[in-house]
């Protein structure tokens, strides 16, 4: 009997190594600090990095993409916005 073993591809990660004077685009907030919504940074208030460059709070940018002018933009470069996954 043949088993095969799909591999599990996370839907989406972020990384830890996002510069620390860098702000989120969309709440201005250091990335070492949370979003307006949440009170303590680390894994409630994780961090996205869009393929185009762009990183937001995870938060954030589920906030925008939700309003309607965002068209799944990034606010930062109005490319479509696509975190990386795979
Ligand atoms: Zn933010
Ligand atoms: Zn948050
Ligand atoms: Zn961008």
């Amino acid at each position: 009997m043949k088993v095969t073993i799909k591999t599990y591809n996370a839907v989406a990660y972020w990384r830890w190594d996002a510069p620390s004077d860098d702000v989120c685009g969309i709440c201005r907030v250091q990335f070492d600090g949370t979003c307006p919504n949440c009170r303590f940074p680390g894994d409630d208030c994780p961090i996205l990095n869009g393929k185009c460059g762009h990183s937001f709070h995870l938060h954030c940018v589920n906030d925008w993409i939700q309003t309607e002018s965002s068209r799944g933009l990034c606010p930062m470069c109005r490319q479509k916005f696509e975190f990386e996954a795979e």
